[in-house]
């Protein structure tokens, strides 16, 4: 029996949580873990707190549940993709109040902080590794919708290079239970509602090229983008067609959260950017990480987030 199960069958209130500004993995891996042991073990409450998800993700059974307040009382907190214990927000100081933690993560910046930590970054998802940890035979219907759609979502719908073999494997094994995968795929990766495209195009139109054409960025204040979403979620596929330019090796995509703050993206076809993440005080993968930064945005780009990208660029 992995720690897991061992920590979940030893618990009797349960805490579910998982990083600020929750994507995909996160509400799926959360969820998915909910419905399993909801399922599996009916003496146990199980609460998952959350900030609020995007409600593309309502279909997924216990959404409407979704707490964002610490579950103080727990005394096994589960802590699902999320690096370190600043990205849980004011849920991380549930480590503190709960007899027992463990965290199930993907991170290549992944700081080990629960008590327990099963972190395996070659991992497509969080939603994968969790995958591993549950029986197979338990994993409902419900379950499977929720632990899929993570996949799809750090993936890139099966193309990243963190897919490997297992990870069709799992998915296929998934999708066997039955499910419209077409319609997960549609609704939570591609559909966009109207403004949200409209604000892509401006993104784009205003896009600027550096070192040759192997840095492509964008930037938007809030004046702007608080025009067209009031979701920064809605933002999130902006990043993916700056990386998509012909010739580009790094993209960074930039908008301003509040005066002199910006949260920064950055993706790359074969470079490193978690280090430049982490170097901004942020963090992620080796082909898609970010990080909040503070200042004049011409400064920081400038002096600081540029020659970081020349130098991951020439090196
Ligand atoms: P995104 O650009 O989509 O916000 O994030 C890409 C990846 O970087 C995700 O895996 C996300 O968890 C990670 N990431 C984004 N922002 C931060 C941050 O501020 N701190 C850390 N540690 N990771 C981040
Ligand atoms: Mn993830």
């Amino acid at each position: 029996m992995n720690k897991l199960i061992e920590l979940i069958e030893n618990a009797k209130n349960i805490a579910i949580t998982g990083h600020v500004s929750p994507d995909g993995d996160c509400i799926g891996s959360t969820l998915g873990l909910y419905n399993y042991i909801i399922e599996n073990y009916k003496d146990k409450q199980v609460r998952v707190c959350l900030e609020k998800p995007s409600m593309k993700f309502a279909f997924m059974n216990g959404f409407e549940l979704i707490s964002e307040d610490p579950f103080v009382e727990a005394d096994l907190l589960v802590t699902l993709d999320a690096s370190d214990r600043e990205r849980l927000g004011i849920r991380g100081g549930m480590l503190d109040s709960a007899k027992e933690s463990i965290c199930i993560d993907h991170h290549v910046t992944n700081t080990n902080f629960a008590k327990f930590n099963i972190v395996e970054e070659f991992r497509s998802s969080t939603c994968e590794l969790l995958y591993t940890l549950l029986s197979e035979d338990k994993i409902s219907v419900a379950t499977a919708m929720c632990i899929y759609t993570g996949i799809v979502h750090d993936s890139g719908v099966f193309k990243y290079q963190s897919t490997t073999k297992e990870t069709m494997e799992i998915a296929g094994k998934l999708m066997a239970k039955g499910f419209d995968f077409t319609k997960i795929i549609d609704d939570t990766y591609f559909k966009k509602d109207f403004n949200a495209t409209k604000l892509l195009g401006l993104a784009l139109t205003n896009v600027k090229q550096e070192f040759d054409g192997k840095c492509c960025y964008g930037f938007l204040d809030y004046n702007t983008w608080s025009k067209y979403v009031s979701d920064k979620k809605k933002m999130d596929g902006i990043i993916d067609n700056l990386r998509n330019i012909e010739g580009v090796e790094i993209a960074l995509f930039m908008y301003e959260t509040a005066k002199n703050e910006y949260k920064v993206s950055l993706r790359s076809i074969n470079k490193n950017v978690s280090s430049i993440a982490s170097a901004l005080g942020g963090g992620g993968h080796i082909r898609a990480a970010g990080a909040t930064v503070y200042g004049n945005i011409d400064e920081l780009l400038k002096d600081t987030i540029l020659p970081m990208i020349e130098k991951e660029l020439n090196g």
